[in-house]
Protein backbone atom coordinates (compact mmCIF):
# COMPACT_ATOMS: atom_id res chain seq x y z
CA UNK A 1 0.00 0.00 0.00
CA UNK A 2 1.14 3.54 -0.68
CA UNK A 3 4.45 2.73 -2.22
CA UNK A 4 4.28 4.65 -5.38
CA UNK A 5 2.74 7.68 -3.20
CA UNK A 6 5.52 7.03 -1.04
CA UNK A 7 8.40 6.74 -4.46
CA UNK A 8 6.84 9.88 -5.35
CA UNK A 9 6.96 12.08 -2.29
CA UNK A 10 10.79 10.99 -1.10
CA UNK A 11 11.72 12.24 -4.80
CA UNK A 12 9.48 15.43 -4.83
CA UNK A 13 11.74 16.08 -1.27
CA UNK A 14 14.40 15.57 -3.27
CA UNK A 15 14.01 18.24 -5.70
CA UNK A 16 13.93 20.98 -2.62
CA UNK A 17 17.62 22.25 -2.87
CA UNK A 18 17.60 25.66 -0.65
CA UNK A 19 19.73 27.06 1.65
CA UNK A 20 19.07 29.35 4.32
CA UNK A 21 15.31 29.19 4.56
CA UNK A 22 12.11 28.15 2.20
CA UNK A 23 11.32 30.74 -0.54
CA UNK A 24 8.59 30.80 -2.97
CA UNK A 25 10.51 30.15 -5.72
CA UNK A 26 12.44 27.09 -4.57
CA UNK A 27 9.00 25.55 -2.87
CA UNK A 28 7.01 25.45 -6.40
CA UNK A 29 8.19 22.60 -8.24
CA UNK A 30 8.24 20.34 -4.78
CA UNK A 31 4.92 21.52 -4.09
CA UNK A 32 3.53 21.13 -7.60
CA UNK A 33 4.87 17.42 -7.41
CA UNK A 34 3.62 16.78 -4.28
CA UNK A 35 0.23 17.70 -5.78
CA UNK A 36 0.62 15.18 -8.91
CA UNK A 37 1.49 12.73 -6.99
CA UNK A 38 -1.47 12.85 -4.50
CA UNK A 39 -3.84 12.81 -7.62
CA UNK A 40 -2.10 9.70 -8.86
CA UNK A 41 -2.95 8.45 -5.81
CA UNK A 42 -6.24 8.98 -6.10
CA UNK A 43 -6.97 11.41 -3.87
CA UNK A 44 -9.36 13.96 -4.76
CA UNK A 45 -8.48 17.02 -6.83
CA UNK A 46 -9.85 19.77 -4.74
CA UNK A 47 -8.67 18.02 -1.31
CA UNK A 48 -5.60 17.55 -2.84
CA UNK A 49 -5.24 21.59 -3.87
CA UNK A 50 -6.64 21.94 -0.32
CA UNK A 51 -3.52 20.41 1.63
CA UNK A 52 -0.77 21.62 -0.85
CA UNK A 53 -1.78 24.92 -0.61
CA UNK A 54 -1.34 24.65 2.65
CA UNK A 55 2.06 22.52 2.98
CA UNK A 56 3.07 25.54 0.83
CA UNK A 57 1.99 28.31 3.33
CA UNK A 58 3.78 26.51 6.09
CA UNK A 59 6.81 26.17 4.15
CA UNK A 60 7.47 29.24 3.24
CA UNK A 61 9.41 31.12 4.62
CA UNK A 62 10.51 28.95 6.97
CA UNK A 63 13.96 28.64 8.20
CA UNK A 64 16.13 25.72 7.68
CA UNK A 65 17.22 24.18 10.87
CA UNK A 66 21.38 23.43 9.76
CA UNK A 67 21.21 20.02 11.11
CA UNK A 68 18.04 18.89 9.00
CA UNK A 69 18.13 19.23 5.34
CA UNK A 70 15.13 21.10 3.28
CA UNK A 71 13.38 17.95 1.75
CA UNK A 72 13.86 16.66 5.23
CA UNK A 73 11.90 20.03 6.86
CA UNK A 74 9.37 19.38 4.32
CA UNK A 75 8.86 16.06 4.81
CA UNK A 76 7.73 16.94 8.24
CA UNK A 77 5.38 19.71 6.90
CA UNK A 78 3.90 17.41 5.08
CA UNK A 79 3.48 14.65 7.58
CA UNK A 80 1.46 17.46 9.76
CA UNK A 81 -0.61 18.21 6.76
CA UNK A 82 -1.24 14.90 6.37
CA UNK A 83 -2.21 14.03 9.64
CA UNK A 84 -4.57 16.74 9.91
CA UNK A 85 -6.45 15.94 6.60
CA UNK A 86 -6.36 12.90 8.25
CA UNK A 87 -8.36 14.10 11.05
CA UNK A 88 -5.52 14.30 13.58
CA UNK A 89 -6.16 12.25 16.46
CA UNK A 90 -7.42 8.64 16.54
CA UNK A 91 -11.29 8.13 17.26
CA UNK A 92 -12.95 5.46 18.98
CA UNK A 93 -15.65 3.83 18.55
CA UNK A 94 -19.07 4.56 21.34
CA UNK A 95 -20.15 1.51 22.88
CA UNK A 96 -22.73 3.06 25.14
CA UNK A 97 -25.97 1.51 26.31
CA UNK A 98 -26.85 -1.97 27.15
CA UNK A 99 -27.10 -3.18 24.99
CA UNK A 100 -24.38 -0.89 22.88
CA UNK A 101 -25.29 -1.08 19.31
CA UNK A 102 -23.27 -1.00 16.15
CA UNK A 103 -24.73 -0.61 12.47
CA UNK A 104 -22.81 -1.76 9.84
CA UNK A 105 -23.52 -0.19 6.35
CA UNK A 106 -21.32 -0.41 2.95
CA UNK A 107 -22.04 -1.76 -0.59
CA UNK A 108 -22.27 -5.53 -1.21
CA UNK A 109 -18.43 -6.97 -1.43
CA UNK A 110 -17.11 -4.32 0.52
CA UNK A 111 -16.09 -6.14 3.64
CA UNK A 112 -18.72 -5.64 5.67
CA UNK A 113 -19.72 -9.31 7.24
CA UNK A 114 -15.60 -9.90 7.23
CA UNK A 115 -15.47 -6.79 9.32
CA UNK A 116 -18.50 -7.82 11.67
CA UNK A 117 -16.52 -10.72 12.29
CA UNK A 118 -13.19 -8.96 12.99
CA UNK A 119 -15.15 -6.21 15.17
CA UNK A 120 -16.71 -9.06 17.48
CA UNK A 121 -13.12 -10.52 17.82
CA UNK A 122 -11.70 -6.81 18.53
CA UNK A 123 -14.54 -6.08 21.23
CA UNK A 124 -14.75 -9.44 22.58
CA UNK A 125 -10.96 -9.17 23.88
CA UNK A 126 -11.90 -6.49 25.73
CA UNK A 127 -14.54 -9.13 27.64
CA UNK A 128 -17.59 -7.98 26.59
CA UNK A 129 -19.45 -10.30 25.42
CA UNK A 130 -21.28 -9.79 21.90
CA UNK A 131 -24.10 -10.47 19.48
CA UNK A 132 -23.88 -10.69 15.82
CA UNK A 133 -26.82 -10.23 13.76
CA UNK A 134 -27.33 -11.18 10.17
CA UNK A 135 -30.05 -8.50 8.88
CA UNK A 136 -29.54 -9.34 4.91
CA UNK A 137 -32.85 -10.47 3.98
CA UNK A 138 -31.98 -10.54 0.18
CA UNK A 139 -28.90 -13.32 0.65
CA UNK A 140 -29.40 -16.56 2.49
CA UNK A 141 -25.66 -17.14 1.95
CA UNK A 142 -24.71 -14.08 3.52
CA UNK A 143 -26.00 -15.78 6.92
CA UNK A 144 -24.18 -18.55 6.46
CA UNK A 145 -21.10 -16.56 6.00
CA UNK A 146 -22.12 -14.65 9.34
CA UNK A 147 -22.72 -17.84 10.68
CA UNK A 148 -19.07 -19.50 9.98
CA UNK A 149 -17.55 -16.45 11.50
CA UNK A 150 -19.16 -16.62 14.36
CA UNK A 151 -18.64 -20.12 14.87
CA UNK A 152 -14.70 -19.49 13.90
CA UNK A 153 -14.45 -16.20 16.21
CA UNK A 154 -16.55 -17.66 19.56
CA UNK A 155 -19.34 -15.20 19.09
CA UNK A 156 -23.34 -16.32 18.41
CA UNK A 157 -25.07 -14.86 15.50
CA UNK A 158 -28.91 -14.00 15.69
CA UNK A 159 -30.60 -14.85 12.65
CA UNK A 160 -34.14 -14.72 11.51
CA UNK A 161 -34.16 -16.51 8.05
CA UNK A 162 -37.74 -15.94 7.61
CA UNK A 163 -38.03 -12.73 8.20
CA UNK A 164 -38.11 -10.32 5.75
CA UNK A 165 -38.24 -7.05 7.95
CA UNK A 166 -34.49 -6.31 9.12
CA UNK A 167 -36.47 -3.36 11.65
CA UNK A 168 -38.46 -6.03 13.24
CA UNK A 169 -35.26 -8.78 13.03
CA UNK A 170 -33.05 -5.68 14.94
CA UNK A 171 -35.35 -5.28 17.32
CA UNK A 172 -36.08 -8.46 18.13
CA UNK A 173 -32.07 -9.17 18.31
CA UNK A 174 -31.61 -6.44 20.64
CA UNK A 175 -34.32 -7.92 23.04
CA UNK A 176 -32.90 -11.18 22.80
CA UNK A 177 -29.26 -9.37 23.45
CA UNK A 178 -30.98 -8.23 26.94
CA UNK A 179 -32.16 -10.84 28.50
CA UNK A 180 -29.04 -13.09 27.03
CA UNK A 181 -26.75 -10.53 29.22
CA UNK A 182 -24.41 -9.26 25.56
CA UNK A 183 -23.16 -6.31 26.12
CA UNK A 184 -22.36 -5.12 22.13
CA UNK A 185 -25.06 -5.89 19.48
CA UNK A 186 -23.52 -5.65 15.84
CA UNK A 187 -25.93 -5.21 13.03
CA UNK A 188 -24.76 -6.59 9.79
CA UNK A 189 -26.73 -5.41 7.03
CA UNK A 190 -28.28 -6.18 3.62
CA UNK A 191 -25.00 -4.29 0.48
CA UNK A 192 -26.37 -4.20 -2.89
CA UNK A 193 -23.91 -4.07 -5.49
CA UNK A 194 -24.40 -0.30 -6.17
CA UNK A 195 -26.36 2.38 -4.14
CA UNK A 196 -30.48 2.02 -4.62
CA UNK A 197 -33.01 3.74 -3.21
CA UNK A 198 -34.46 0.56 -1.63
CA UNK A 199 -31.84 -0.18 0.34
CA UNK A 200 -30.87 3.41 1.53
CA UNK A 201 -34.58 3.48 2.82
CA UNK A 202 -34.11 0.09 4.77
CA UNK A 203 -31.05 0.75 6.41
CA UNK A 204 -32.54 4.38 7.53
CA UNK A 205 -35.36 2.75 9.31
CA UNK A 206 -33.13 0.25 11.03
CA UNK A 207 -30.98 3.34 12.33
CA UNK A 208 -34.12 5.18 13.02
CA UNK A 209 -35.92 2.09 14.78
CA UNK A 210 -32.73 1.32 16.93
CA UNK A 211 -30.74 3.94 17.38
CA UNK A 212 -27.14 2.58 17.64
CA UNK A 213 -25.05 4.38 19.57
CA UNK A 214 -22.32 3.47 16.35
CA UNK A 215 -23.21 3.23 12.57
CA UNK A 216 -20.05 2.37 10.55
CA UNK A 217 -19.60 2.73 6.86
CA UNK A 218 -17.48 0.14 5.70
CA UNK A 219 -15.67 0.96 2.43
CA UNK A 220 -13.44 -0.82 -0.43
CA UNK A 221 -10.33 1.26 -0.46
CA UNK A 222 -9.34 -0.36 -3.60
CA UNK A 223 -12.22 1.50 -5.29
CA UNK A 224 -10.61 4.88 -5.34
CA UNK A 225 -12.69 7.99 -6.25
CA UNK A 226 -15.98 5.98 -5.76
CA UNK A 227 -15.44 5.02 -2.36
CA UNK A 228 -15.52 8.67 -1.26
CA UNK A 229 -18.73 9.38 -3.67
CA UNK A 230 -20.58 6.30 -2.13
CA UNK A 231 -19.44 7.81 1.26
CA UNK A 232 -20.73 10.48 0.21
CA UNK A 233 -24.08 9.11 -0.90
CA UNK A 234 -24.26 6.84 2.71
CA UNK A 235 -23.52 10.21 4.63
CA UNK A 236 -25.90 11.94 3.24
CA UNK A 237 -28.72 9.57 4.11
CA UNK A 238 -27.70 8.19 6.70
CA UNK A 239 -25.39 10.55 8.94
CA UNK A 240 -22.82 7.78 10.20
CA UNK A 241 -20.27 8.08 12.64
CA UNK A 242 -17.06 6.53 11.33
CA UNK A 243 -15.49 5.02 8.10
CA UNK A 244 -14.11 1.75 8.39
CA UNK A 245 -11.33 0.98 5.32
CA UNK A 246 -11.13 -2.23 3.94
CA UNK A 247 -8.31 -3.55 1.77
CA UNK A 248 -5.58 -1.95 2.65
CA UNK A 249 -3.60 -4.60 1.88
CA UNK A 250 -4.48 -4.77 -1.74
CA UNK A 251 -2.68 -2.64 -4.37
CA UNK A 252 -5.04 0.87 -3.14
CA UNK A 253 -3.25 3.70 -4.08
CA UNK A 254 -4.86 5.00 -0.68
CA UNK A 255 -6.36 7.88 -2.14
CA UNK A 256 -9.37 7.16 -0.43
CA UNK A 257 -7.72 7.14 3.21
CA UNK A 258 -6.62 10.45 2.57
CA UNK A 259 -9.86 12.41 1.18
CA UNK A 260 -12.71 10.46 3.24
CA UNK A 261 -12.24 12.75 6.22
CA UNK A 262 -11.95 15.66 4.58
CA UNK A 263 -15.01 15.01 1.87
CA UNK A 264 -17.75 13.97 4.56
CA UNK A 265 -15.95 15.34 7.52
CA UNK A 266 -16.17 11.68 9.21
CA UNK A 267 -13.70 9.67 11.05
CA UNK A 268 -12.01 6.67 9.76
CA UNK A 269 -11.69 4.64 12.78
CA UNK A 270 -10.74 0.95 11.10
CA UNK A 271 -8.64 -0.26 8.68
CA UNK A 272 -8.94 -3.76 7.42
CA UNK A 273 -5.76 -4.88 6.03
CA UNK A 274 -6.58 -9.30 4.92
CA UNK A 275 -8.86 -11.56 5.27
CA UNK A 276 -7.88 -13.05 8.38
CA UNK A 277 -10.00 -12.37 11.85
CA UNK A 278 -6.91 -10.47 13.26
CA UNK A 279 -5.81 -8.34 10.37
CA UNK A 280 -8.01 -5.23 11.47
CA UNK A 281 -6.55 -2.05 13.17
CA UNK A 282 -7.50 1.02 14.72
CA UNK A 283 -7.13 3.94 12.61
CA UNK A 284 -4.26 6.49 13.32
CA UNK A 285 -4.13 9.47 11.04
CA UNK A 286 -0.20 10.04 11.91
CA UNK A 287 0.80 6.55 12.03
CA UNK A 288 -0.59 5.98 8.75
CA UNK A 289 1.03 9.46 7.34
CA UNK A 290 4.65 7.92 8.53
CA UNK A 291 3.33 5.06 6.40
CA UNK A 292 2.67 6.87 3.47
CA UNK A 293 5.43 9.16 3.56
CA UNK A 294 7.49 5.45 4.16
CA UNK A 295 9.60 7.87 6.47
CA UNK A 296 9.03 7.54 10.06
CA UNK A 297 12.11 8.01 10.97
CA UNK A 298 13.06 11.23 9.01
CA UNK A 299 9.99 12.81 11.13
CA UNK A 300 11.42 11.59 14.23
CA UNK A 301 14.66 13.47 13.33
CA UNK A 302 13.17 16.33 12.57
CA UNK A 303 11.02 16.49 15.60
CA UNK A 304 13.85 15.80 17.68
CA UNK A 305 16.14 18.39 15.97
CA UNK A 306 12.92 20.90 16.55
CA UNK A 307 13.07 20.08 20.31
CA UNK A 308 16.34 20.75 20.92
CA UNK A 309 17.55 23.54 18.78
CA UNK A 310 17.66 26.16 19.53
CA UNK A 311 16.09 28.50 16.30
CA UNK A 312 18.16 31.75 17.66
CA UNK A 313 21.13 30.12 17.49
CA UNK A 314 20.91 28.63 14.36
CA UNK A 315 19.90 32.01 12.77
CA UNK A 316 22.90 33.25 13.96
CA UNK A 317 24.65 30.52 12.46
CA UNK A 318 23.03 30.69 9.49
CA UNK A 319 23.69 34.23 9.05
CA UNK A 320 27.62 33.96 9.85
CA UNK A 321 27.92 31.05 7.17
CA UNK A 322 26.08 33.41 5.06
CA UNK A 323 28.85 36.13 5.87
CA UNK A 324 31.85 33.53 5.17
CA UNK A 325 32.90 33.74 8.81
CA UNK A 326 32.24 30.26 10.08
CA UNK A 327 34.52 29.71 12.99
CA UNK A 328 35.65 27.42 15.76
CA UNK A 329 33.23 28.61 18.24
CA UNK A 330 30.30 28.14 15.96
CA UNK A 331 31.99 24.56 14.77
CA UNK A 332 31.64 23.78 18.67
CA UNK A 333 28.35 25.14 18.99
CA UNK A 334 27.50 22.97 16.22
CA UNK A 335 28.66 19.94 17.48
CA UNK A 336 27.28 20.29 21.07
CA UNK A 337 23.70 21.01 19.30
CA UNK A 338 23.99 17.74 17.63
CA UNK A 339 25.14 15.64 20.56
CA UNK A 340 22.21 16.96 22.62
CA UNK A 341 20.05 15.14 20.08
CA UNK A 342 20.89 12.14 21.77
CA UNK A 343 23.34 8.84 20.65
CA UNK A 344 25.05 8.98 17.46
CA UNK A 345 24.46 5.89 16.29
CA UNK A 346 20.52 6.19 16.83
CA UNK A 347 20.46 9.24 15.55
CA UNK A 348 22.65 8.59 11.92
CA UNK A 349 19.91 5.00 12.27
CA UNK A 350 17.41 7.37 11.18
CA UNK A 351 18.46 8.47 7.80
CA UNK A 352 16.43 6.33 5.70
CA UNK A 353 18.11 3.32 4.91
CA UNK A 354 21.23 3.86 6.94
CA UNK A 355 19.63 1.47 9.78
CA UNK A 356 20.59 -1.28 8.06
CA UNK A 357 23.70 -0.11 6.58
CA UNK A 358 25.43 0.68 9.91
CA UNK A 359 23.61 -1.96 11.85
CA UNK A 360 27.01 -4.38 12.41
CA UNK A 361 29.24 -1.02 12.10
CA UNK A 362 30.54 0.31 15.61
CA UNK A 363 29.84 3.97 15.77
CA UNK A 364 31.31 5.48 18.29
CA UNK A 365 29.58 8.18 20.99
CA UNK A 366 33.26 9.80 21.78
CA UNK A 367 33.79 10.21 18.01
CA UNK A 368 33.43 13.52 18.61
CA UNK A 369 35.69 13.93 21.74
CA UNK A 370 38.97 14.89 19.85
CA UNK A 371 38.00 17.43 18.11
CA UNK A 372 36.01 18.73 20.97
CA UNK A 373 39.50 18.83 23.05
CA UNK A 374 41.75 20.26 19.81
CA UNK A 375 39.01 23.04 19.78
CA UNK A 376 38.65 23.78 23.49
CA UNK A 377 42.67 23.91 23.40
CA UNK A 378 42.66 26.90 21.41
CA UNK A 379 42.86 30.49 22.18
CA UNK A 380 39.51 32.83 22.02
CA UNK A 381 41.07 34.40 19.14
CA UNK A 382 42.27 31.32 17.62
CA UNK A 383 38.73 30.08 17.45
CA UNK A 384 38.08 33.22 15.79
CA UNK A 385 40.42 33.85 13.36
CA UNK A 386 41.68 30.08 12.47
CA UNK A 387 43.87 31.58 9.87
CA UNK A 388 46.87 32.37 12.53
CA UNK A 389 46.90 28.69 13.39
CA UNK A 390 50.77 27.81 12.19
CA UNK A 391 52.85 24.58 12.60
CA UNK A 392 53.83 25.85 16.12
CA UNK A 393 50.35 26.79 17.19
CA UNK A 394 49.22 23.25 16.19
CA UNK A 395 52.01 21.66 18.27
CA UNK A 396 50.63 23.39 20.86
CA UNK A 397 46.96 22.37 20.52
CA UNK A 398 48.05 18.40 20.02
CA UNK A 399 49.95 18.79 23.22
CA UNK A 400 47.22 20.28 25.01
CA UNK A 401 44.44 18.43 23.51
CA UNK A 402 46.20 15.08 24.21
CA UNK A 403 45.73 14.54 20.24
CA UNK A 404 48.73 14.00 18.07
CA UNK A 405 49.67 16.55 14.90
CA UNK A 406 47.95 14.10 12.29
CA UNK A 407 44.76 14.69 14.38
CA UNK A 408 44.78 18.30 14.39
CA UNK A 409 46.09 18.80 10.85
CA UNK A 410 43.06 16.53 9.72
CA UNK A 411 40.72 18.64 12.07
CA UNK A 412 42.33 22.13 10.03
CA UNK A 413 41.52 20.65 6.78
CA UNK A 414 37.96 19.59 7.37
CA UNK A 415 37.48 22.57 8.79
CA UNK A 416 38.83 24.74 5.41
CA UNK A 417 37.02 22.57 3.49
CA UNK A 418 33.87 22.97 5.45
CA UNK A 419 34.35 26.60 5.16
CA UNK A 420 35.23 26.53 0.80
CA UNK A 421 31.63 24.33 0.75
CA UNK A 422 29.64 27.13 2.79
CA UNK A 423 31.65 29.58 0.18
CA UNK A 424 30.47 28.09 -2.78
CA UNK A 425 26.75 27.68 -1.29
CA UNK A 426 27.06 31.36 -0.71
CA UNK A 427 28.15 32.29 -4.37
CA UNK A 428 25.44 29.73 -6.14
CA UNK A 429 23.02 31.25 -3.74
CA UNK A 430 23.49 34.69 -5.05
CA UNK A 431 23.99 34.42 -8.41
CA UNK A 432 20.72 31.79 -8.47
CA UNK A 433 19.03 34.85 -6.87
CA UNK A 434 20.45 37.16 -9.40
CA UNK A 435 19.22 34.96 -12.74
CA UNK A 436 15.87 34.64 -10.65
CA UNK A 437 15.39 38.41 -10.39
CA UNK A 438 16.47 38.95 -14.02
CA UNK A 439 13.71 36.36 -15.32
P1 LIG B 1 -19.67 -7.93 2.19
O1 LIG B 1 -20.40 -8.30 0.96
O2 LIG B 1 -19.55 -6.44 2.31
O3 LIG B 1 -20.19 -8.53 3.42
O4 LIG B 1 -18.16 -8.39 1.97
P2 LIG B 1 -17.40 -9.67 2.51
O5 LIG B 1 -17.10 -9.50 3.94
O6 LIG B 1 -18.10 -10.88 2.08
O7 LIG B 1 -16.03 -9.50 1.71
C1 LIG B 1 -15.93 -9.57 0.32
C2 LIG B 1 -14.60 -10.19 -0.05
O8 LIG B 1 -13.53 -9.35 0.36
C3 LIG B 1 -14.35 -11.52 0.63
O9 LIG B 1 -13.71 -12.37 -0.28
C4 LIG B 1 -13.42 -11.19 1.79
O10 LIG B 1 -12.60 -12.25 2.15
C5 LIG B 1 -12.64 -10.05 1.19
N1 LIG B 1 -12.11 -9.12 2.18
C6 LIG B 1 -12.77 -8.49 3.19
N2 LIG B 1 -11.96 -7.66 3.88
C7 LIG B 1 -10.75 -7.76 3.28
C8 LIG B 1 -9.47 -7.12 3.52
O11 LIG B 1 -9.27 -6.30 4.40
N3 LIG B 1 -8.45 -7.48 2.68
C9 LIG B 1 -8.62 -8.36 1.68
N4 LIG B 1 -7.57 -8.64 0.91
N5 LIG B 1 -9.79 -8.96 1.43
C10 LIG B 1 -10.85 -8.68 2.21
Amino acid sequence: MFDNLSTKLDKAFKTLKGQGSITEINVAATIKEIRRALVDADVNYKVAKDVTDKIKDEAMGRDVLTTVSPGQLMTKIVYDELTQLMGGTKEDVVLKGDPAVILLSGLQGSGKTTFAGKLATFIKKQNRTVLLVACDIYRPAAIDQLKVLGEQVGVEVYAEPENKNPVEISQNAIAYAKKNNKKVVIIDTAGRLAVDEQMMAEIEAVKRAINPSETLFVVDAMTGQDAVNTAKTFNDRLSFDGVVLTKLDGDSRGGAALSIRAVVEKPIKFISTGEKMEALDMFYPDRMAQRILGMGDVISLVERAQQQFDEDEAKRINQKIRKNQFNFDDFLSQLEQIKKMGNLKDLVGMIPGMSKAIKDVDIDDDAFKPIESIIKSMTKQERATPEILNGSRRRRLAKGSGTDIQQVNNLMKQFEDMRKVMRTMNKMSSTKGGMQQMA
